[in-house]
This record gives C-alpha cells, sequence and structure tokens, in this order.
C-alpha cells in the first residue's frame, strides 16, 4: 500500500519562493570590487530571478538548455543560479581557473548555448571564442552598460549586456511545476587525470541536499545567521550554500573577486557573518592577515574548511588566538558536494587541547542520507576501528549515478556504490578521515604509508608553509615517501630539523628519506595539490641504486 500524502516535487524555485514569502527583507550583500557593496534582499532575488527567466526565454533558451557561467560569487550569479534551474534550464557553472583548453572542451561538451560572463573574463573568452563558436550563440556579460568591455567575437555569436536585458525585462514570469527528477546545474570535475566530468545534479538531490547542509550538525543554519562561502559559485554550488541560505532565510554575503586576507577580514567583519566556508589556503592567507594587522573576528563563529586536508595548525591558531572554531568538512563534485561533518557526539564535548584538535583533523561523520564504507582492495569492507584504511566508498540521494553524457548507473557498482577515489579510516564513532587519494597512498613493502598525515605533521614546522608527501621509486621498497617543502615567506628550511618532528608522532619506516626544499608546489584549478606533476616529477629521484 502506497502511503496517502501528497507528491509536491522537490523543485529549486520553491526554495526561492519560500526565502522571498517568508524572509523576504533578509539581506544579500555581495562585494562589488571597489571596497564597496551591493545590498538586495531575498524578496528582491526571487523578483528578478523571475524576470532573468523572462530574459532568457527572450533569447530563445529552452527547457533543459545549458547555461553556462565564469562569474565569481555575486548577486548576478545568484540570480542566474535561480532562474536558469526554475525555468527548467540547466545552470552549468565553470570553474575560469581551469585552463583554457579545458573551458573550452567543457564549454562544447556540455553543448552551452548561452554563456554568462564577468566582464574580467572578457579575455578569458576571447582567447576561446573561435573553439566554442558552434555551441554558444549568445555572451551575456554580467555588467551594466558603461561596464561592458570590447570584445570581438566570431560572426553569429552575440555579444549582451546583462544589466540593458534586465532593465527591459518584465517581471510577469511564474515559476513552472515540473518533474523533481529534472536536471538543474552541471558542474564539471577538476579532471586532474584526463578529461574534466561532469556532474549533473537535479532539483530533488540539490534541495534534499540543501536540507542536510543546513542542518545543525552542520552548517547549523538559521534566519539569524548570516553566511558568506567563499567557496565559489562557479564550483562544486558553493557547497549548497546558495540554496541552503535560501532554505532557511538566512543572509547571504558574497565575496565577489577579492579573496585575500585583508578583504575577507573586512567583509566579515562589516556585514557581521557569523559563519563562513572555504578551502584551508583561504584561511591561512586570513590567519597571516590577522597576525600581522592585529585584526579580530568580531562576530564569526565558526569556519567550514574543506575542500583539502585541514592543517592542525590553522585549528588550533583560530581557536586559541581568535576564538574561532575550524570545522572540518569532506565532499566532491560527485556529492553536490558535501558528504562528511566534523560535528561532537557526546564522547567528544569534553574534548579541548590536542586531543580535540587531533579530532578535528578527520573530515566527520556522514550527513545523515548518504551510507559510506572502506574497502580493501578485493572490496572487501573493513572495520571501523580508525585504524585500517580502505578505500572510500558512499552513496545517496545526492551522489552522481553517472556522467553527462553516460548512462544513469555507469558511475558506481550494481549495489549503487559510488567509489570516491579517497582512502580512509573510519573510528567506532563514525569519523571518517581522509589518509589519501587512492592514487597518491604510498606502497612501501607492501603497507600503505598516508601522505596527508606526514603533509600535516611537516606544516606544523614553524619555518614550513606548505608541504606535499609523493610516492618515489624504491629499488627495495617499491615505493618510499619523499617530502617536499615550501618554507613561510623570510624563513630557510633545515630539512633534519622537519624530519624530527616526526619522532614518535608515527612509526619510523613511514618517515620520508629524503626532503627537498622548492620555491612553490603546483596547484589545481581548485586549490589541490596537483601531485600528479609532482609524482611524475619526483618519482626516480630516489635513483635506482638506492637500497
Ligand atoms: P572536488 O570534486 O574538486 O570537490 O574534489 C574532491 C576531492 O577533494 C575529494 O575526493 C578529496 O580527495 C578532496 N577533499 C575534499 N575535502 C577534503 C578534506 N576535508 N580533506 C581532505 N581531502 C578533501
Amino acid at each position: 500500500m502506497l502511503g496517502l500524502m501528497q507528491q509536491r516535487p522537490l523543485l529549486i524555485s520553491t526554495l526561492l519562493t519560500h526565502a522571498a514569502r517568508h524572509h523576504g527583507s533578509a539581506e544579500v550583500v555581495s562585494a562589488t570590487g571597489s571596497g564597496g557593496v551591493y545590498r538586495t534582499t531575498w524578496g528582491e532575488t526571487e523578483r528578478r530571478a523571475r524576470r532573468l527567466a523572462r530574459v532568457l526565454q527572450g533569447l530563445g533558451v529552452q527547457p533543459q538548455d545549458r547555461i553556462g557561467t565564469l562569474a565569481w560569487n555575486d548577486y548576478r550569479h545568484l540570480e542566474i543560479y535561480y532562474a536558469t534551474s526554475g525555468m527548467q534550464a540547466i545552470c552549468h557553472t565553470i570553474n575560469p581557473r581551469l585552463a583554457p583548453d579545458d573551458i573550452a572542451y567543457i564549454v562544447d561538451h556540455a553543448g552551452d548555448s548561452v554563456l554568462c560572463i564577468d566582464p574580467g573574463f572578457a579575455p578569458l573568452l576571447g582567447g576561446i571564442a573561435a573553439r566554442i563558436k558552434d555551441t554558444v550563440r549568445t555572451v551575456v556579460v554580467m555588467t551594466d552598460a558603461a561596464g561592458m568591455p570590447a570584445l570581438d567575437l566570431p560572426g553569429g555569436m552575440r555579444l549582451l549586456c546583462y544589466d540593458t536585458l534586465m532593465d527591459a525585462g518584465s517581471d510577469d514570469y511564474a515559476w513552472p511545476e515540473f518533474d523533481e527528477n529534472t536536471a538543474s546545474a552541471l558542474c564539471y570535475t577538476s579532471g586532474t587525470t584526463g578529461r574534466p566530468k561532469g556532474v549533473l545534479y537535479s532539483h530533488r538531490s540539490t534541495v534534499i541536499h540543501a536540507y542536510a547542509v543546513a542542518l545543525p550538525d552542520v552548517l547549523d543554519m538559521r534566519a539569524t545567521s548570516r553566511i558568506l562561502p567563499v567557496v565559489p559559485m562557479f564550483h562544486v554550488n558553493a557547497w549548497g550554500i546558495p540554496y541552503a541560505t535560501a532554505l532557511t532565510g538566512a543572509a547571504l554575503v558574497l565575496p565577489g573577486r577579492h579573496l585575500d586576507g585583508a578583504s575577507l577580514a573586512r567583509m566579515l567583519n562589516q556585514e557581521r557573518v557569523t559563519m563562513t566556508c572555504g578551502v584551508p589556503t583561504i584561511w591561512l592567507g586570513l590567519l597571516q592577515h590577522l597576525r600581522s594587522s592585529g585584526e579580530k573576528l568580531a562576530t564569526v563563529k565558526r569556519i567550514m574548511t574543506g575542500g583539502s586536508a585541514a592543517p592542525p595548525l590553522l585549528i588550533e591558531a583560530f581557536r586559541d588566538e581568535f576564538g574561532v572554531a575550524i570545522e572540518h568538512g569532506w565532499g566532491m563534485t560527485e556529492l553536490s558536494p558535501v558528504g562528511t561533518y566534523n560535528a561532537p557526539k557526546p564522547p567528544q564535548v569534553g574534548l579541548s587541547g590536542e586531543p580535540a584538535v587531533r579530532h578535528m583533523l578527520k573530515q566527520g561523520r556522514v550527513l545523515p542520507g548518504i551510507d559510506m564504507k572502506i574497502v580493501d582492495g578485493d572490496g572487501r569492507e573493513l572495520p571501523w576501528d580508525g585504524k585500517q584504511f580502505g578505500d572510500l566508498m558512499v552513496r545517496g540521494p545526492w551522489v552522481c549515478s553517472g556522467y553527462f553524457g553516460d548512462p544513469p548507473g555507469s558511475a558506481c557498482d550494481a549495489d549503487g556504490w559510488f567509489a570516491t577515489g579517497d582512502v580512509a579510516t573510519v573510528d567506532a564513532d563514525g569519523y571518517m578521515e581522509i589518509t589519501d587519494r587512492s592514487k597518491d597512498v604510498i606502497k612501501s613493502g607492501g603497507e600503505w604509508i598516508s601522505s596527508i598525515t606526514l603533509e600535516n605533521i611537516a606544516v606544523s614546522h614553524p619555518d614550513v608553509a606548505e608541504a606535499a608527501v609523493v610516492a618515489a621509486i624504491h629499488p627495495k621498497w617499491d615505493e618510499r615517501p619523499l617530502l617536499l617543502v615550501v618554507p613561510r615567506p623570510g624563513h630557510t628550511v633545515d630539512p633534519d630539523s622537519v624530519l624530527n618532528m616526526y619522532q614518535g608522532q608515527v612509526a619510523k619506516w613511514w618517515l620520508p628519506d629524503a626532503v627537498v626544499v622548492l620555491d612553490e608546489l603546483p596547484h589545481t584549478a581548485t586549490g589541490k595539490l596537483l601531485k600528479t606533476e609532482l609524482r611524475s616529477r619526483y618519482r626516480d629521484y630516489y635513483g635506482k641504486t638506492t637500497t
């Protein structure tokens, strides 16, 4: 017997209409770039998103057309998020930090018919325009008439101004109702190996994910919260924050393109932000600024960090010097993106000092709705003892089933498990800790060594700004860890003193065999260490004669 409850589709437009109706005056604030801000509200955002839907209809956009965006976090990007999905088109966010060749590939693969770009990305677009001219018919520059860049586009591709289109638009649009499983947004993985792959979100997956990230043991969002996502709207939906803030009526503060420590500190304090989210590199930049300027964070209580492992120094420094909790989460493009969050259960409530930091290095417990397991090389499930590490598998209503253009189910196994490519432990309380990407784990004498554990210890050295540990080929042990470090500005690194840090912290055989000091390390377009390049550069470092 089926339940006798109503079938109202979970549509992204309902998040926005809820925000407009019940939190119409709640603020949406955007940095404009010149130190100024643009203030609007959820009520006005809903009205303008309807206007934009009419504008896009006028440009010939049909249901399920892909609308690409190359844009920072601001109110126009937010309007595009809601207008495109709400009118049953697909919001395709593109990471401008990818190589132009990858961007051209992505636009073409996605079949974007319209591209909405910030004026600053005009040169980037100009460079790839010839490659995407068969797909893209219209380029809309997200600015006013005075800010329009000079851009020479191939014949047949028109260049339009966002504000001019909006000024001439009409608000008479009504959000349509359709199947909640309809595709709503598209985001390509950063593609450290091979070509980027498209993850195609649905209205249903996005709305359920918004409910999950708003929960008290995740971002704890309320109508009184003021959230600043540093995490970009051009990648992984800014961790779902543009949707979860509408769901809860929280104020949304969008930082634009200036993400340095000084600009962020100003925005966080000026806009009375209570919670902010981003990758560790951003927080290290903010920390450096706060330390050197003597500024404090007046209202921020919690910072969510994710995207790559949080170094212990970050957690300790913000807690002890600024009274701000750094909270660790994990996710990936294929998970919409949030999968786990580290919030305490009763046994962890009393933790303080070093044990509290040690615990916060874990990426956390799964959000309700996500199922997780770790397996060995033969696919056998491993125990949750916090020690054994294996391949991390997940499944759930906001986990990708197949990549864009591939059949449903092709990205997971017969039971729906998606292999994340991460290697992790899970402890008895269910806290998952990433020890590596499966491709990055070091296999020495048949045993696994975690590069992340070794990197975290290296960056706790006072002279080290950044560290990477990679496997180098070794004639006796197959692979041995090699430590690459970048000194902090104005410091020099003594390799022996860094190696001494490992004493008593890891088994002796985990110690890197050598330390290389570098001026900088390569990063991917999403700020992660580009281990593939480092591995190929240093794989023969130990030479063929080492024993
Ligand atoms: P992306 O799809 O660009 O979001 O990248 C996802 C990958 O980033 C994951 O599979 C992890 O390898 C890594 N990642 C995300 N969050 C964390 C975290 N908190 N700690 C360590 N690695 C992370």
